[in-house]
C-alpha cells in the first residue's frame, strides 16, 4: 500500500465528463489498496475570467478581494469531483484551503505556504481509507481570510500537501504527457524526458516554462518529494523529477524554456558614477517590482551610461510611472519602454563542465538574423531577450542546434 497525491490541472477538470474520468483514474488507486489525496485546479479558464473580472472592476485592486473571487474556481471543481467519486461508489469528501487547515502568509495573491495540518485527512485515511480532495491554490491567511498562491499555485498545494502527508508519489497530471526538452506546443519536434533533475526542473519552471510552478518544484527539491509529470487522458508513464545521481546520461543542455511575461525598460544617458543602480532599483524593489535581467553599457561621452532592465509585463507601467514621478534617479535623457520581448533560456547542468554552449547560441540566431537585446547566464542556464514575433523560429532552431530534436 502507498500513500499517493494526485493532482489534476485545468483541462483535466474542464467539463463534467472529465471530472468523470478523473475519478475513474483516483478510483483506479483506491481500488489498488492504496491511500489517496487529490488536489484539484479550477475548470482551465475560469482562473483566467476570475481574474479579468476583478481587473474590469478595479485595476488597482485591494488583494484581499482579489483572492476571494479567483479562489472560488477551484472550491467548485473541489466539491464536483468528490461528488463524482460518490457516484463510482468512493467514499470521498472535499476541502477548502481553510478547512483543513492549509496556512500561509499575508502576502495576498502570491502568497507562500507556512503549514498544513493533516490530522483529519490521516484520521480518515485510517478509518476507512476515505479519498479527501482539496481545493488547490488557495489557503488562509494569518488575517483569516482566503488567500492564494499564485498563478499555477495548485501544483504548489499538491507538493505541499505530499510532503505534509510524507506521500511516497506526488502525480501531476495535466494535458502534457510529460516534461519535454521544449514547450511541445510550439516545438513539434521536441523530446519527452523521462527524467528530469530538480534543479533543472526548477530552472526550466523558474524561466517559464509552466507545466509545473516554480514553487512547487523548491519544494519538492527540500523534501524530496518523488514528483511525475503525466498525462490525464493517455496511460502512460512521465517525466520523473529526480536528484542529480539518478541521471546516468547527463546532457550539455537539457531544455529550452521561454518566457513572455517580459518588458524591457531602458534608461538613456544616466551619470556614470557610483550609487547609480542602487538610485534606480531601490524604488522599484520598494514598489515590489521584480527587476530580472539587468544590462548597463557606457553612452559615447564616457560620462553617462545607459540603464536596461526587464520587468514582468504586468509591472511595465507601473515602474515606468515610478522612475518617471521622480523616484530614485532623475537625470536621464530618454525612459524608453518596450513590452513586445520574450525572454529565451537554455538550460542543462552539463555546462558546468562544457565551453561554448552560448556560443552556439549566439551563431544560431545571428544565422537567423534575429538581434541580441539583453544576455544573461547563470552556473546552468544562458538567458537572451528578443524581439517576440522571432520566438517560435528562434526556439526551433536553438532546439536543433542543441542536437534536442526528436529523431
Ligand atoms: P495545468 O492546467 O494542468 O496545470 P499548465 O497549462 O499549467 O497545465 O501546464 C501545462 C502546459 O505547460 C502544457 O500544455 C505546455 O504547453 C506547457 N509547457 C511549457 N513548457 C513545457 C515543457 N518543457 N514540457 C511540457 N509542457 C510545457
Ligand atoms: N487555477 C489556478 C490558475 O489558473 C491555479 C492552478 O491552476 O494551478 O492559476
Ligand atoms: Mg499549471
Amino acid at each position: 500500500m502507498a500513500r499517493i497525491v494526485m493532482k489534476f490541472g485545468g483541462t483535466s477538470v474542464a467539463d463534467i465528463d472529465r471530472i468523470r474520468n478523473v475519478a475513474r483514474r483516483v478510483k483506479r488507486e483506491v481500488d489498488a489498496g492504496h491511500e489517496v489525496a487529490v488536489v484539484v485546479s479550477a475548470m482551465s479558464g475560469v482562473t483566467n475570467q476570475l481574474v479579468a473580472w476583478v481587473n474590469q472592476l478595479a485595476p488597482l485592486y485591494d488583494a484581499r478581494e482579489y483572492d476571494a473571487v479567483v479562489a472560488t474556481g477551484e472550491q467548485v471543481t473541489s466539491g464536483l469531483t468528490a461528488l463524482a467519486l460518490q457516484e463510482l461508489g468512493v467514499d470521498a469528501r472535499s476541502w477548502q484551503g481553510w478547512q483543513l487547515p492549509l496556512v500561509s502568509d499575508d502576502a495576498h495573491g502570491k502568497a507562500r505556504i507556512l503549514s498544513i495540518d493533516t490530522a483529519e485527512v490521516l484520521r480518515r485515511f485510517a478509518e476507512g481509507r476515505q479519498v479527501a480532495v482539496v481545493a488547490g491554490f488557495q489557503g488562509i491567511g494569518p488575517d483569516g481570510r482566503v488567500t492564494t498562491l499564485g498563478r499555477g499555485g495548485s501544483d504548489t498545494s499538491a507538493v505541499a500537501l505530499a510532503a505534509a502527508l510524507q506521500a511516497d508519489r506526488c502525480d501531476i497530471y495535466t494535458d502534457v504527457d510529460g516534461v519535454y526538452t521544449c514547450d511541445p506546443r510550439i516545438v513539434a519536434r521536441a523530446r519527452k524526458l523521462d527524467k528530469i533533475t530538480y534543479e533543472e526542473m526548477l530552472e526550466m519552471a523558474s524561466l517559464g516554462a509552466k507545466v509545473l510552478q516554480t514553487r512547487s518544484v523548491e519544494l519538492a527539491m527540500n523534501h524530496r518529494v518523488r514528483v511525475q509529470v503525466l498525462s490525464s487522458f493517455e496511460d502512460k508513464p512521465g517525466t520523473l523529477v529526480v536528484d542529480e545521481d539518478e541521471i546516468v546520461e547527463k546532457q550539455v543542455v537539457s531544455g529550452i524554456a521561454y518566457s513572455r511575461d517580459e518588458a524591457k525598460v531602458t534608461l538613456t544617458k544616466v551619470a556614470d558614477k557610483p550609487g547609480i543602480a542602487a538610485a534606480i532599483f531601490g524604488p522599484l524593489a520598494e514598489a515590489s517590482v521584480n527587476v530580472d535581467m539587468i544590462v548597463q553599457s557606457s553612452s559615447e561621452d564616457g560620462q553617462t551610461t545607459d540603464m536596461t532592465f526587464t520587468v514582468g509585463k504586468a509591472d511595465m507601467e507601473r515602474a515606468t510611472r515610478l522612475l518617471k514621478s521622480g523616484a530614485g534617479v532623475t537625470g536621464y535623457a530618454e525612459l524608453i519602454s518596450d513590452p513586445n520581448v520574450v525572454k529565451i533560456s537554455v538550460i542543462g547542468v552539463g555546462m558546468r563542465s562544457y565551453a561554448g554552449v552560448a556560443l552556439t547560441m549566439f551563431q544560431t540566431l545571428a544565422e537567423k538574423g534575429i538581434n541580441i537585446q539583453v544576455i544573461s547566464t547563470s552556473e546552468i542556464k544562458i538567458s537572451v531577450l528578443i524581439d517576440e514575433q522571432y520566438l517560435e523560429l528562434a526556439l526551433r532552431a536553438l532546439h536543433t542546434a542543441y542536437g534536442l530534436d526528436r529523431q
